[in-house]
């Protein structure tokens, strides 16, 4: 695990434990409170964030409902926990699915606990600057998180170089998240698993959206990439449905 303090309240936790995947928790230190955005992959691996935290009042958000952002969840037991209504709910019957199928994985334990705040629209902590509105794209239950003192906008999987993984047929859906992205004029935007993401990387993925929906035959540069777009082509060819947490390589 690598700490990068980016300044006096956000902290970058990035784990490297899956192969292929380096994977971002996110940690803001307000006034009152405390937020913790995904909790990788159990209790162990969140002992580096626990333990910087201190005794303020902490809120987790899951950012949607796939393991490697919610196996650490029992870390935080006593904290409120938040989530769309949606994953939450796929989460009360994915959970130990997607335990039994990534328990290779789990740093820890990862015991079932489900987000216990849930919301449709958006939830705005107003004296902490900390907006968290519903984001569909990568999965239908996607949410995403803007701090508006900081000026950081926090996307989930929706955004990931050098493709993204569609989960969820709807592209209309997920090109209108990525266009009110960019209306949130961030000054920096992080993902689950990439840093540093720019407007032109939102308009990249937009692109590949459109491509992806005509049907368009793409070329790309690796092994991974047409795996992931073949994958892609199936899901919104098929409609398929979500994978329960299956590893995504
Ligand atoms: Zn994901």
């Amino acid at each position: 695990m690598k700490l990068k303090k980016l300044n006096k309240s956000t902290y970058i936790f990035t784990y490297d434990n899956i192969k292929e995947y380096s994977t971002n928790v996110f940690l803001i230190k307000k006034k009152n409170r405390v937020y913790v955005i995904d909790t990788f992959c159990g209790t162990k691996s969140m002992e580096p964030i626990t333990n910087e935290i201190g005794d303020k009042e902490i809120c987790v958000i899951n950012t949607h409902f796939h393991w490697d952002h919610i196996f650490g969840n029992s870390a935080f037991k006593d904290a409120i926990i938040i989530s769309h209504k949606k994953c939450r709910k796929i989460l009360e019957e994915s959970w130990d699915s997607q335990l039994k199928e990534n328990e290779r994985y789990v740093l820890g334990s990862a015991e079932k606990c489900i987000p216990n705040l849930t919301f449709k629209s958006e939830i705005m902590f107003e004296e902490d600057g900390i907006e968290i509105f519903y984001s569909p794209g990568h999965t239908e239950d996607s949410i995403s998180i803007f701090d508006h003192e900081s000026r950081i906008l926090y996307v989930g999987d929706n955004l990931e170089k050098p493709i993204v993984y569609v989960e969820n047929s709807d592209i209309d859906a997920y090109m209108s998240t990525l266009k009110k992205y960019i209306e949130y004029d961030a000054d920096k935007i992080f993902a689950g698993h990439t840093l540093n993401l720019t407007t032109e990387d939102i308009l990249d993925t937009i692109n590949y959206l459109e491509a992806l929906k005509r049907g368009d035959k793409l070329e790309f540069d690796t092994e991974h990439e047409r795996k992931v777009h073949s994958d892609n082509v199936n899901m919104v060819f098929t409609k398929g449905e979500i994978t329960n947490g299956k590893l995504k390589d």
